[in-house]
């Protein structure tokens, strides 16, 4: 791939065509210490040197409240949303989360029309203490990022794996140069390695592993875990009626499987009342089930379930007791 450079005076007026024909949404300040997410048409709001985000970038493929559809005298009326959104300033992890879920949700319709009309231009990182990104194979860029700017000296050379980043590469903001890369990649040494197979292999065979109850006693069951996680993708869907019943809308929202009610069913059954095996079934999706379906863990290690567990809980440790460490 031929990277080509860019000055930070150059990159802000890329960044302002960018705003005019997309929303743009990018990392940015909040309070003293902590980033977010959010739509802005600003540069000087936006932060591409911040550790990670506390807002995952899936609010913004699968929002946390939607109307899928509404009906209304036997017609149905299907919403598929239109905006056009760029999300400018992210890190190799959150685009490998944001390739997961396509492979999940590509055939849910409003995904995938957010998806079709997205433009997606990543930036590189210095990764923190929190960071897992190797084990779990997402610190290689992958094919869906538009363009992805690497900060060099004082400058950023840029690269593209698709189509419309090679046609915005054309502009004159950007200089040619010699420098050429096979794949872009974050190189680090990562606090725990952890070694994501065998966990995957012993997950189901060690059921009853003791890490799973220690767990779930210090666990609060809040599920600030799963709300942060870019790769925890959960829905609940209610059917709202109004006076007469042939009107109404179908609405879904997060959920989490970390929460009691997730796994009620009718009749008040509940398949996992107790937070142990709670907690051991997002492991397992995670970890196994989900490798198993599409050949990759369904998570990145960006760290933010670490980071925002009021309780202190690190998933590397618990990773760690069964067998990844
Ligand atoms: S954030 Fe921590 S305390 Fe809350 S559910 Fe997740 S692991 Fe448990
Ligand atoms: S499980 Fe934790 S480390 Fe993995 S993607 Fe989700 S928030 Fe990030």
């Amino acid at each position: 791939m031929q990277g080509k450079k860019i000055n930070k005076e150059n990159l802000k007026k890329f960044f302002a065509e960018i705003t005019s024909q997309y929303t743009v949404i990018a990392p940015m300040k909040k309070g003293d210490k902590d980033f977010i997410y959010g739509e802005t048409d600003t540069f000087e709001d936006v932060c591409l040197e911040y550790p990670t985000t506390i807002t995952p970038i899936k609010k913004y493929l699968l929002p946390y409240k939607e109307k899928m559809f509404s009906f209304e005298r036997g017609k149905m009326r299907e919403e598929i949303p239109e905006e056009k959104l760029a999300l400018f300033g992210l890190h190799i992890c959150d685009i490998n989360a944001i390739a997961r879920l396509d492979m999940v949700l590509w055939n849910d319709p409003a995904y995938k029309a957010r998806r079709e009309n997205m433009l997606i231009i990543g930036v590189s990182c210095t990764p923190n203490d929190k960071c897992f990104c190797k084990s779990v194979h997402a610190n290689v860029l992958p094919n869906i990022c538009d363009v992805f700017l690497m900060q060099h000296e004082k400058d950023y050379i840029a690269y593209s794996h698709t189509e419309k980043g090679r046609k915005l590469l054309n502009s004159f903001l950007f200089e040619h140069t010699n420098i050429e890369i096979k794949e872009i990649k974050v190189e680090y040494n990562e606090q725990k390695h952890i070694d994501i197979h065998r966990v995957g292999e012993r997950i189901l065979k060690d059921y009853e592993n003791p890490v799973w109850a220690e767990t779930a006693k210090r666990c609060l069951g809040c599920a600030n875990c799963t709300v942060v996680c870019p790769l925890c993708y959960c829905y609940d869907v209610v059917d709202n009626t109004y006076v007469h019943t042939d009107e109404g809308e179908r609405v879904r929202c997060w959920d989490s499987c970390l929460l009691l009610n997730f796994a009620r069913v009718a009749g008040g059954h509940n398949f996992r009342k107790d937070l142990k095996a709670r907690y051991r079934n997002v492991y397992t999706h995670k970890f196994r089930t989900f490798v198993d379906e599409f050949g990759v863990p369904s998570c990145v290690g960006c760290g933010r379930c670490i980071t925002f567990c009021p309780a202190g809980i690190d998933m590397r440790e618990t990773l760690g007791k069964l067998g990844g460490a």
